[in-house]
């Protein structure tokens, strides 16, 4: 596998280089930098009730985690990876087999943003994730004891080892409450609407300096926000459901009700159309114009009423799929 894999880097980089772009060389990876395993198809052997995993030329090694999914599907291969943490994970390749889940012949709108992590069309608020600053905070710190330690040395090596453990934490966390968060949409809807936030992007780009001076909680969403896109719609293919990106040119500023444009500051939470006297959360009212354009659908009901806070960890605990029910569809 590993000369498999080097081949196939040199053959990639070689079809790089025809066409035109500029290549450097491979180099010499010492020691250190080789962290895989790759057993492919064959030379291993998973026992799920006893947790545990045989390799040829290793042996058999206890393990943490292994759930249904391996046991229904066809395992594909395993990569034995060691982690910065120091811990060795086992990547267990399924073969992927959609399950449709019911129709529940309901659509919905998702507003993503700063403030909330998520507006619904169906009036709910999700939270962001609240222990995001604390969690920055000691990240910070970890990295400044990392740099007064002298390069190499035994305890540089300890706080490198402390660093990269809060940073797997933090990480391992965020992606539970993305996984969460799609998940539920994927249950509950048949059509989830998003905005295409790539040419959201590009639209931006104009401010240049805007990014660099942005503050590191910000770029976390930012990146949370592909990630979740990115869970939604593979959740939703294999389930046999339909993730839509609009044009997100003007969601925040039309009249959901009207489709007037009624202009607003960053500051303005509130949308108060003075044609129609529509008057609702501004990132409510965008979500309904996400799911105007993702279903072609010209008029929706819109009515104002407070919107129902799920808190990150009502995801986290589950608590959210019991409260699908109470949110009634406005449609
Ligand atoms: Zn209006």
């Amino acid at each position: 596998m590993v000369n498999y894999t080097l081949w196939a880097n040199i053959k990639s980089l070689s079809q790089l280089k025809k066409n035109g772009r500029k290549i450097g060389h491979l180099r010499f990876k010492g020691k250190g930098w080789y962290k895989t395993i790759n057993y492919n198809q064959s030379g291993f052997k998973i026992d799920e009730h006893k947790n545990k995993l045989t390799f040829s030329k290793i042996g058999t090694i206890n393990c943490r985690g292994l759930n249904n999914r391996v046991r229904k599907n066809k395992i594909k291969g395993i990569i034995l990876k060691r982690a910065q943490t120091g811990r060795w994970l086992a990547n267990i390749q399924i073969e992927n087999v959609p399950i449709a889940l019911p129709k529940t012949n309901k659509s919905v709108g998702l507003d993503v943003g700063v403030s909330s992590f998520i507006v619904d069309s169906d009036g709910r608020r999700v939270e962001n994730p609240k222990n995001i600053d604390k969690q920055l905070k000691k990240i910070k710190k970890k990295h400044q004891t990392l740099s007064r330690k002298k390069k190499d040395s035994k305890n540089w090596l300890k706080a490198k080892l402390h660093l990269a453990k809060l940073l797997a934490q933090v990480t391992n966390q965020r992606k539970d409450f993305l996984h969460k968060v799609s998940r539920f949409y994927v249950n509950v809807y048949d059509l989830i609407c998003v905005e295409d936030l790539d040419i959201k992007e590009l639209s931006q780009k104009g401010n240049k300096n805007n990014k660099r001076s942005r503050p590191l909680h910000r770029n976390i969403i930012d990146a949370s926000w592909g990630q979740f896109f990115n869970y939604l719609s593979y959740k939703a293919v294999n389930a046999d459901k339909k993730v839509v990106k609009v044009h997100p040119k003007g969601t925040t500023q039309e009249c959901s009700r009207c489709g007037r444009i009624v202009k607003k500051t960053l500051s303005d939470r509130i949308h108060f159309c003075t044609y129609c006297n529509l008057e609702l959360d501004r990132d409510y009212n965008a979500s309904i114009n996400i799911l105007k354009r993702g279903t072609g659908c010209a008029s929706i009901l819109v009515e104002n009423r407070p919107l129902v806070t799920i808190t990150a960890s009502a995801i986290v605990s589950g608590q959210v799929f019991s409260m699908n029910q109470e949110t009634p569809s406005l449609r």
